[in-house]
């Protein structure tokens, strides 16, 4: 994790597992992009599978609204959107949804998930994933491996 978390202070940090561990406070000269950022913190990820606060974690830090980059919440984000997550990962532990006007459609089910908020009942149906920006990094990191066509 980085910044935030650490400047709230509240019972979160001071009993995770993760408190004053240097791997989760991810400084920004240390990676590139998001492919590096995930080198980073997948190999300590397995730290929130076993911690109790990832629910709270994730309330404490807000991180869709902070574009939030680092680990929370037994996932890695990447300015405010998640990149990787632990298999066990459940969309409970996201913040509750805010009931828009668009709610029952495709258009609210996308609103919940660009809030990274869990889907309304109504909104669950037409509930699809969302582009991972990791994704678009990896195809343009392989594009650059391709030989040059003649
Ligand atoms: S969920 Fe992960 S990042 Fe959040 S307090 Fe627990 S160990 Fe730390
Ligand atoms: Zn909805």
């Amino acid at each position: 994790m980085t910044g935030s978390r650490t400047q709230i202070g509240t019972h979160v940090t001071s009993h995770a597992p993760c408190f004053g561990d240097e791997d989760f406070a991810v400084a920004d000269d240390r990676w590139k992009n998001g492919i590096e950022l995930v080198a980073i913190c997948e190999p300590v990820l397995y730290v929130c599978g076993g911690c109790p606060y990832r629910a709270a974690c994730i309330r404490q830090v807000v991180p869709a609204k902070s574009l939030f980059t680092g680990i929370c919440g037994g996932r890695i984000w990447l300015n405010g959107v998640i990149i990787h997550e632990l298999p066990d990962a459940d969309p409970a532990e996201l913040p509750v949804p805010v009931i828009r006007k668009s709610c029952g459609t495709a258009a609210g089910s996308r609103a919940h998930r660009r809030a990274v908020e869990q889907q309304c009942p109504r909104c669950l149906p037409y509930h699809r994933p969302g582009p991972n920006p990791l994704d678009a990094e990896e195809q343009a990191a392989q594009q650059l491996e391709l030989p040059d066509v003649p």
